[in-house]
């Protein structure tokens, strides 16, 4: 793309502040076709999303709000998308990959947009409190969805143009904000440690009993993201920072009943003194 057009680009960027009647039409109309077009999606509060829906909004956002510009800067570099089971605390992710050749010089980068499937997933389940993304409230998940890509369109555009992009920074939120109404980058999506706190009414910390393979154990809680991570007293185990050895068990919230502190076992007699 020639320098000319990025020049522009960047202009427009940083001084036009787009119509907030227009910026809802414009989405909302995205919104639209995404749900006529997919083969995936199956309403604004869908069960299942597929990568080529990732595309699809994004191909919708770059035509409509910067006249394909995104993929005019891209050219030849390849943009993929993903969704990510993993991504328990980010919505959403955008990465560069930069290639070297064997001398150590660039040979090509590419880029990939990662959305992540259980925050969408474990919000708008019923749940009494408002989802917010960017600080705008989504009625569903289509719409989080929507507001998640618009946040990683500008951290791409600002990486197109400018190598480095920083949501926490005022150019960032300057562009979000006058082409999306974004007055936050950050989400208030529901949590793997929220739910688990909400539905099953355990944090971390907490002391908890799960059955495996047929034996009963005992641990404390030492993080929550899809699963809880247990750590459970046992001599064979790995030695931690407090002194103990611990076994660690990835267990299904599900799986999980809390329970009291065990009592304290008598300590063995120091041996060999
Ligand atoms: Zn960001």
């Amino acid at each position: 793309m020639p320098h000319m057009i990025e020049n522009e680009l960047a202009e427009q960027l940083l001084t036009q502040r787009l119509d907030p009647g227009t910026i809802q039409m414009g989405t909302r109309a995205i919104y639209q076709r995404l749900l006529e077009e997919s083969a995936y999606l199956d309403g604004g509060n869908f069960r299942r999303l597929h990568a080529n829906d990732l595309r699809r909004m994004f191909d919708l956002y770059d035509d409509l709000f910067f006249a394909g510009a995104c993929r005019k800067m891209l050219g030849e570099m390849p943009l993929t998308f993903r969704i990510s089971p993993r991504m328990t605390l980010a919505a959403g992710k955008t990465m560069r990959h930069e290639h070297f050749t064997p001398q150590g010089l660039p040979f090509y980068c590419e880029y990939e947009i990662v959305v992540s499937s259980p925050l969408l997933m474990q919000t708008f389940c019923g749940e009494e409190r408002e989802a917010t993304v960017s600080g705008l409230v989504c009625r569903d998940r289509l719409e989080a969805l929507q507001r998640v890509m618009e946040h990683e369109m500008v951290h791409l555009l600002e990486m197109l143009l400018w190598h480095n992009s920083n949501c926490g920074a005022a150019r960032f939120q300057g562009i979000a904000e006058r082409f999306f109404l974004h007055t936050h980058h950050t989400h208030a999506l529901i949590t793997s440690r929220e739910r688990a706190w909400r539905e099953f009414g355990i944090r971390a910390g907490d002391w908890v009993s799960f059955t495996h393979r047929g034996a009963r154990f005992t641990g404390r809680v030492n993080r929550i993201t899809r699963r809880a991570t247990v750590l459970v007293r046992d001599p064979e185990g790995v030695r931690y920072s407090d002194g103990n050895h611990y076994r660690k068990f990835y267990v299904p919230l599900t799986l999980l009943q809390r329970t009291e502190p065990p009592a304290e076992r008598t300590k063995p007699a120091a041996e060999g003194v």
